[in-house]
């Protein structure tokens, strides 16, 4: 069982990844993940037909039976010429990991299991609610990061995830609609800190904005970040418009560092951070704050984040935080979540209460996969 001791907050700072080099996404495993497929983009596609002696049409081609049609081998193309479809089965991989688990809970919430190649394995999650659906991926296998509150981290980081496999997540899910229903919205807010694998996060959001991918608008993405040291102003000069959201937790440093152990900017940087992203991007930010009983929740806590945040005009979204298998903390009453919210609110600043999910299927980042690994070895 987890608790938040004195061991805990004095333990050393987890070793995140260098991101932002071509490659990255194998840091830390040793060795590299195979590349598929599912990271190409158009130009590509029509490039290498163009190399292997085939006309550049068929790029569009295979790009529409991989992200349309959702097939997972070449041979399932069958407009394409034998000659091709042998190419391509000779020298490339659409897939690089297979769906070893699903659940279902009664809210309707999905969330799968994915093993990639090398035996590492990650979550998504299908979030079904009124008129949109969201999918909640993964970045990385475990995470650096290791909130306190959080299975994802319990273990560290094992390594990032490709392009490819962020993108093989999205594509797990879209198989599991049914034929009217489509993503709506995608949130990187499964395992991982996506902003510790930020080249691949940003090729996968290239791929997934695309009109022959899944064509989501960068205003339906969101991206969640702890906020690593100098990686929110590296999201902002990319400048894509996606929705930003930072974990902020607490307003003060102090008990911020006992509640996320990893490396990441002080408060007040954040804050100036964030600020700077809304001026370039034109994009509210987020704030989320994970509400844990006992810790964060207290009125002077809402106090300071009024007074940090007071005429910044972004959300605060109120957490109360999941239950999670090996982890010692709760969520507070309800009371402790609306006296939260009426003391940001008399700041003037604007919150809502965000609800759990899929409670039943261990929706909270790590907890399928964690729940998965144990019973392998045999321990439950
Ligand atoms: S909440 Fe996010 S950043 Fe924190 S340990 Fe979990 S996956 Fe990592």
């Amino acid at each position: 069982m987890r608790h938040l001791d004195s061991e805990r907050m004095q333990s050393s700072e987890p070793d995140g990844f260098e991101a932002g080099r071509p490659g990255d996404g194998a840091a830390g495993s040793g060795r590299e993940p195979p590349r598929s497929m599912l990271e190409w983009t158009k130009e590509e596609m029509e490039q290498w037909c163009v190399a292997s002696g085939f006309p550049p049409f068929h790029g569009p081609q295979i790009l529409r039976w991989i992200h349309e049609r959702l097939v997972t081998s070449f041979g399932e193309m069958t407009d394409l010429p034998t000659a091709l479809r042998e190419r391509l089965e000779g020298e490339e991989i659409i897939s690089t990991g297979d769906v070893i688990r699903e659940e279902r809970a009664a809210d309707s919430t999905r969330k799968l299991l994915i093993r990639y190649v090398d035996g590492q394995s990650v979550e998504c999650v299908l979030i079904p609610e009124a008129s949109r659906i969201t999918a909640c991926i993964s970045t990385q296998v475990g995470c650096a990061v290791r909130c306190v509150f959080c299975a994802s981290g319990l273990e560290g980081v094992k390594r990032n995830l490709t392009a490819g496999e962020i993108v093989e997540q999205v594509l797990a899910l879209k198989r599991k609609l049914g034929p009217k229903e489509k993503i709506t919205n995608l949130v990187f807010m499964g395992m991982g800190e996506p902003l510790h694998n930020v080249s691949n996060l940003l090729r996968s959001i290239e791929i997934l904005r695309a009109p022959w991918g899944a064509n989501l608008g960068a205003r339906r993405i969101t991206v969640s970040t702890s906020g690593p040291p100098g990686r929110i102003p590296r999201l902002t000069e990319a400048g894509v418009p996606v929705h930003l959201a930072v974990s902020l937790h607490a307003p003060y440093d102090d008990l911020r560092r006992k509640l996320i152990p990893g490396k990441t900017s002080p408060v007040a940087d954040l804050i100036a951070e964030s600020k700077e992203f809304f001026r370039k991007t034109g994009r509210r930010v987020t704030f989320e704050v994970a509400l844990i009983d006992g810790l964060n929740c207290e009125r002077d806590h809402a106090r300071s984040m009024g007074k940090r945040l007071k005429g910044f005009p972004c959300l605060v979204n109120l957490i109360p935080m999941n239950p999670v298998e090996g982890v010692a903390l709760r969520p507070p009453s309800t009371s402790a979540v609306l006296a939260y919210r009426k003391e940001l609110e008399s700041h003037g600043v604007e919150v809502a209460i965000r609800m759990r999910k899929g409670d039943k299927i261990a929706a909270a980042c790590g907890q399928l996969r964690m729940r998965t690994d144990v019973a392998r070895q045999g321990g439950g």
